[in-house]
């Protein structure tokens, strides 16, 4: 925990940023001011980058060769699903359906999980772009809801960690927390308080 100046009263009248603070480049020497959120000034960061790349240069080549390997499987698994999804078809061991949609004969097999290619969607041309575009916004939908949880589990993880602090330090943070924009005052408690209050504690933690 960083050790800032205390508030100065004045502060009160004029409309304060959020956000009043200003950090410097973390690195030695450096006088230049950090990145929003980060702990260096860009120049430096490019360069702690770069070092960090030479000197994982070889777990970043593995994880390179992993991640290619993984998309293989992926592409295999799909091939094989629809391999055996044809040859299904081919000795009448199962039928396609109709659209799922309008009912039309002419259809398509869509196959969300490789493994259970048997729960192929039926659709038509037409309406298979909807149907995949439906995955797509699935797909968006849980990516998002992952996003929410992990900020609510940082959430709890910060509030916890601030509940130990000492009482004035907590005062401290929670004064900063409930400036709003343009001067305004936040009730404790407010989601937009706890976000910055969530803010405040990793940016003087960093
Ligand atoms: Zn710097
Ligand atoms: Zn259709």
């Amino acid at each position: 925990m960083r050790i800032i100046a205390p508030l100065d009263e004045l502060d009160e009248l004029g409309p304060p940023p959020p956000l009043p603070l200003i950090r410097f480049c973390g690195a030695p020497g450096c006088r230049r001011r950090a990145r929003p959120g980060g702990r260096h000034c860009p120049g430096c960061h490019t360069a702690a980058v770069r070092r960090w790349r030479a000197e994982h240069r070889r777990e970043l080549a593995v994880r390179r060769r992993d991640a290619a390997a993984a998309r293989d499987d992926d592409a295999r698994a799909r091939d094989s699903g629809r391999a055996k999804l044809a040859m299904a078809l081919r000795r009448g061991t199962l039928e396609r359906g109709r659209c799922r949609e309008c009912g039309a004969r002419e259809v398509v097999g869509l196959i969300a999980d490789p493994a259970r290619w048997r729960e192929a969607v039926w659709v038509c041309r037409e309406h298979r772009q909807a149907e995949l575009e439906r995955r797509r916004e699935d797909v968006a939908q849980r990516a998002a809801d992952a996003k929410q949880a992990a900020w609510y589990d940082e959430r709890t993880r910060v509030l916890a960690a601030i509940e130990l602090l000492p009482l004035a330090e907590r005062a401290r943070l929670h004064a900063l927390a409930a400036r709003g924009p343009a001067g305004t005052q936040l009730s404790p408690g407010a989601p937009l308080s706890v976000m910055n209050l969530v803010r405040v504690y990793k940016l003087l933690d960093a």
